[in-house]
Formats: structure tokens, C-alpha cells, sequence
């Protein structure tokens, strides 16, 4: 008899949003993730209203400004240090292009 196999994991939903960066890589509710052809990524949406600062798009390399929504990918593994914020168009833009069949 193991009573405590259905003990709810109640702390898991407590987490302080304070530490939401430090547990942005394991916390998987508001991204998902999208293999390309240059890898694995994860991706989260950030709404304008979220978008408190100005980011430059690696894909256009020109301001995402204030207010605007967009989306942020980074890779599943590392520590984050390669977050990057795109142009929600950039970014699909970017996947599309290089959705090509490797060539041999
Ligand atoms: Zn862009």
C-alpha cells in the first residue's frame, strides 16, 4: 500500500514570479516548441502589453518598439543566454525560408 501516490504537487503552482527567469527554461505552460531546420527552439508569446521594452529582431535587425507584441525563442537546453525577441512575422518568416530539404 503506497497512500501518497496521488498527493497533489501543490507547490509547483506556487512558484513567485519573481523567479520566473531563472525557471523560464523548465516552466513549459505559456511556450512550446518548434524544431527547424537549424534545431530545437522554444518559443513564447509576449503580448503587447507585456512588451515593456524596446528589443532588436535578429531577423530584420530593426526595433521591436514598446506595445508591440511579439514572440520570444530560445533553445531548450543552456541557460538562456541566447533568448532572442522577433518580429512575430520575422520569425515565421525565418522558418519558412529555411524550411528546405537538406541537400547531400
Ligand atoms: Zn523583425
Amino acid at each position: 500500500m503506497s497512500p501518497r501516490r496521488n498527493v497533489p504537487r501543490r507547490k509547483a503552482a506556487q512558484r513567485p514570479e519573481s523567479a520566473e527567469e531563472s525557471l523560464i527554461l523548465r516552466v513549459t505552460g505559456a511556450e512550446h516548441r518548434e524544431t527547424g531546420p537549424d534545431g530545437e527552439w522554444v518559443l513564447r508569446r509576449i503580448t503587447g502589453a507585456a512588451a515593456a521594452k524596446v528589443y532588436r529582431c535578429p531577423g530584420c535587425q530593426q526595433d521591436i518598439p514598446p506595445g508591440m507584441a511579439h514572440v520570444v525563442a530560445w533553445r531548450p537546453y543552456g541557460d538562456g543566454e541566447d533568448r532572442r525577441h522577433w518580429h512575430s512575422s520575422c520569425w515565421q518568416r525565418r522558418t519558412h525560408r529555411s524550411a528546405r530539404p537538406p541537400r547531400r
